[in-house]
């Protein structure tokens, strides 16, 4: 018998920080401004210049890693990473590489291995064609973006699949957006995500080598590029071959994985504690402000809504965005007796797709409150319309902001609640299709759809779905 592999995967996560200055100088941050307008003597690195330490960036990245339940550390120091890129003005890049900020924590089922500050590089431009220096293919360089402060998040290899990683970093994203300390925006680069990924047989606990899938722009592209990757990795070695350490690109328009670099081209960077910058020495109080000003973050969220009986996936799409979070309690608050179950699943399903629908209205735009929306679902609940007609009344609820009372009014769509009425209709529907008619009587049950179609047809919806089908069933004998 082959032996069978499993997938192990690390993640390393660097998220931008949304404070107003960089990392160690005071020239703004921006997004899609001029090129090379947000630059002074110290980002550019000019000689003589001497780094300053965003105060509030140490902030806002002990914040982060305690909401990662790291321990926080009461020193960290930084270092230089050297290499030569033209990005990187200076030629080494200030990080922390051995006294991070925060160590050792967990985000649901994965490991934090550590979290270090560090800034960004400048941006490079390649220009195809239109470069300013040669009037063919160029690289220019954008210094804007140099020196942004960075938290580097370093997972432990407990991921096990794309999807996995998928799901998970939509709950780290989620969890940052929550703290307020970066957009998180993963096509701007706020967030950013590289994979390190083997195989190894299942029950084996080594790790096997592996390579290094670089920042994609969206969890949907990393997923594909992992699952891409893990099968070539495990055909590698179905065929007698040996994975290689390398760093790769997945390119998700056609699919194709490329290396950027082998083992042999793997950067020294020559590692040095940066002489000119103390170490970073937080108070207790500061230790003691990150971990107790923490909101309530997404996975606690979302263990407290399914304990009241919200579905796992409902919990978690409520979780990710605290107003949807904010309007799903509005629903239960004003809908008394509502069942939560039910309640979310309008709120993820039917409401998200109408919005979705009707010109991808965000929430905060939407017309129907969470009253509105409660009383609708309450007018199912209690069958004063089936829930067909209640999926109709949204899309006009959305559409106008009309209370569900006078659409349902309006529309005439209050459920047929004289028996003897709907019993009329069962019996006109089973005499106009005599052909499903017969198909049931002689054993095919599938065939009362057709009938259950054509009653509510003729009741414009506005029937009852278990009181149809009980009916159908008690006038063809079954
Ligand atoms: P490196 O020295 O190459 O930077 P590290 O040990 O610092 O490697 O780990 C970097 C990231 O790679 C971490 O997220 C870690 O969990 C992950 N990682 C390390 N070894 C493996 C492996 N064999 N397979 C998958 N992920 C790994
Ligand atoms: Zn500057
Ligand atoms: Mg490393």
């Amino acid at each position: 018998m082959s032996t069978e592999y499993e997938a192990v995967i690390g993640l390393e996560i660097h998220v931008q920080l949304s404070t107003r200055t960089k990392m160690f100088c005071g020239c703004e941050l921006s997004f899609g401004d001029e090129p090379n307008v947000h630059t002074c003597p110290v980002c550019l690195a000019l000689p003589g210049v001497l780094p300053v330490p965003n105060e509030k960036a140490v902030q806002y990245a002990l914040q982060i890693g305690a909401a990662l339940g790291c321990e926080l550390s009461p020193v960290s120091t930084f270092d230089r990473k050297n290499y030569f890129y033209p990005d990187n003005p200076k030629a080494y890049q200030i990080t922390q590489a051995t006294y991070p900020f925060a160590v050792n924590g967990r985000l649901g089922e994965v490991r934090i291995h550590h979290a270090h500050l560090e800034e960004d590089a400048a941006k490079t431009i390649h220009t195809g064609g239109g470069g300013r220096i040669s009037g063919s293919d160029a690289s220019e360089v954008d210094f804007n973006r140099g020196g942004t402060p960075l938290v580097e998040i370093v997972t432990e290899p407990d991921l096990r699949s794309g999807a996995q990683v998928r799901e998970w970093g939509q709950l780290l994203r989620a969890t940052i957006r929550q703290l307020g300390v970066s957009d998180v925006n993963m096509e701007e680069g706020s967030l950013r995500c590289d994979a390190n990924i083997s195989v190894r047989p299942v029950g084996s606990d080594e790790l096997g080598t592996k390579t290094e899938l670089k920042n994609m722009n969206s969890f949907r592209f990393i997923e594909r590029g992992i699952e891409a990757e893990v099968t070539r990795q495990k055909e590698v070695i179905a065929a007698g071959g040996e994975v290689e350490q390398e760093t790769l690109h997945f390119d998700p328009s056609t699919g194709e994985l490329h290396s950027l670099r082998s083992k042999e081209e793997a950067h020294d960077y020559r590692y040095l504690p940066e002489p000119d910058l103390v170490p970073v020495v937080p108070s207790p109080e500061t230790l003691e402000m990150a971990k107790s000003s923490l909101p309530e973050l997404p996975a606690a969220r979302a263990r407290r809504y399914e304990e009241i009986g919200v579905s796992g996936q409902a919990a978690l799409l409520l979780s990710f965005e605290v107003e949807w979070a904010e309007y799903f309690e509005g629903v239960l608050e004003a809908g008394t007796g509502i069942d939560p179950r039910v309640a979310a699943n309008w709120v993820t399903g039917e409401l998200a797709a109408e919005l979705r629908r009707q010109d991808d209205r965000p929430l905060a735009e939407s017309k129907v409150g969470p009253a509105a929306l409660a009383t609708l679902i309450n007018m199912v609940a209690e069958k004063k319309i089936s829930h067909g007609s209640g999926k109709s009344v949204l899309e006009e609820m959305v559409s106008s902001g009309a209370e569900p009372e006078s659409v349902v009014a309006e529309q005439g769509l209050e459920q047929i609640s004289d028996s003897g009425e709907l019993e009329r209709i069962v019996i006109q529907a089973i005499e106009d299709n005599p052909k499903p008619a017969e198909q049931v009587r002689s054993g095919n049950e599938k065939a009362i759809g057709a009938l259950v179609g054509a009653v509510m047809k003729a009741t414009q919806g506005r029937a009852d779905g278990g009181e149809v089908n009980r009916l159908l069933r008690q006038h063809l004998g079954l």
